[in-house]
């Protein structure tokens, strides 16, 4: 079951993803084997493949929206049985012992949590790879339920889309009363106007693009702001309480900064290296602003945010696509033409 795997991989920044078979590790006592049904295709999955970050090791086996149920568990595994519907986001390990994993923040493991692909499994050295595949050997810690009622297709892109958008709203107390805006209408955008709405809060999307209002609208937004409009930025001044930011590339966060109000914060999500042009000091001063950062979830609250989602009738907009159009999908990706998440079907890749 744990070998000769079949997989998409890139095996160069400038190659398209192919086939692809590899071996994972054989299960241990507190592992759980996972049929994947689907998973959601991120943004970071084509920066990774791209080497966007410099740190891509060849070949990835890209994926970290995984849905899939249950084929086999380790004797020591409490939690789930053969069956069971679950998923795995982006990571799949940490120390345990650090102040971030003791507080169930595992993504900011100060040893550095071990990613879903792409990353080294602390027990035998061996590279991770990621969704892009038919099956995939995790520990328990790093499984999460999806709760009946959510359906398991629309459920992948949770698991990434899902927790990144969801945990900033909920750290920085979003709620009744509070204006959030969200910039960039994709992934993560999409679920972030969808979770800030569901959270009380009066919701706009700033986007540039002006074709996207009406979905915008159907999506959870009360407004919607063209950025590339200077009058209508400028009649934002002061506006809101809490930013989200989700532009994945280099970009001017000043004109978002002049329309937070008094002690409102801009979160970036989209790892763009330097902030550049830089932030002028009189933005952040004039008006106590504040720029951070925020990187998907812990274990907990990611369990949490599928909860929320069953509860509350959440799900990710997706179009399904076969393992085999994954280079059409990320040359779509590059031009925002996605709506709004794809989702790999992995049965694609038994055709
Ligand atoms: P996506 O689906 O491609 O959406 C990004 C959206 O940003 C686009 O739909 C577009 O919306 C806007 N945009 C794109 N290029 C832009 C540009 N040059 N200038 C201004 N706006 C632009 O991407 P995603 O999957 O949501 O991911 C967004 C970013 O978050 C990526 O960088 C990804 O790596 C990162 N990410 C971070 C985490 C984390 O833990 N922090 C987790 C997952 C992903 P409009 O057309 O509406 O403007
Ligand atoms: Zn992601």
């Amino acid at each position: 079951m744990t070998k000769n795997i079949r997989g998409y991989a890139a095996a160069a920044p400038d190659a398209q993803l192919a086939p692809f078979q590899f071996t994972r590790r054989e299960p241990r006592p507190d592992d759980v084997l996972i049929e994947i049904l689907y998973c959601g295709v991120c943004h970071s999955d084509l920066h990774q493949v791209r080497n966007d970050w410099g740190n891509t090791r060849y070949p990835v086996v890209p994926g970290h929206e995984i849905v899939g149920r249950v084929a086999a568990v380790g004797a020591a595994v409490k939690g789930f049985r053969p069956g069971d519907l679950v998923g795995v986001g982006c990571l799949v390990d940490s120390c345990g012992q650090c102040s971030s994993c003791a507080a169930g923040e595992e993504q900011y493991c100060l040893q550095g949590a071990t990613a879903t692909y792409n990353g080294t499994d602390r027990h035998d050295g061996l590279p991770t790879y990621g969704g892009y595949s038919e099956r995939i050997v995790a520990s328990e810690k790093f499984v999460v339920r999806i709760p009946a009622g959510l359906d398991p297709k629309t459920a992948a892109p949770l698991l990434c889309a899902g927790i990144t958008s969801y945990s900033p709203l909920r750290h920085w107390k979003v709620g009744p009363g509070m204006k959030v805006a969200v910039v960039g209408l994709g992934g993560l955008g999409h679920m972030g106007l969808k979770f800030a709405k569901a959270m009380g809060a009066e919701v706009t999307l700033v986007t540039r693009s002006p074709g996207k209002e009406q979905e915008a609208r159907r999506l959870g937004a009360d407004h919607v702001l063209i950025s590339a409009d200077g009058q209508q930025m400028a009649a934002a001044a002061g506006r809101f309480d809490f930013i989200l930011d989700t532009v994945p590339t280099r970009h001017d966060l000043n004109p978002y900064l002049s329309t937070l109000r008094l002690n409102g914060t801009l979160v970036l999500v989209g790892l763009i290296g330097p902030v550049d042009p830089p932030v002028h000091s009189a933005m952040l001063l004039l008006g106590r602003k504040a720029v951070a950062g925020s990187c998907i979830g812990g274990i907990a609250e990611t369990q949490e945010m599928l909860d929320f989602c069953a509860a509350q009738g959440v799900t990710c907009d997706v179009e399904m696509i076969a393992m085999q159009d994954i280079n059409a999908a990320y040359e779509r990706l590059l031009k925002s033409d996605v709506r709004y998440r794809f989702v790999i079907d992995l049965a694609s890749l038994k055709d």
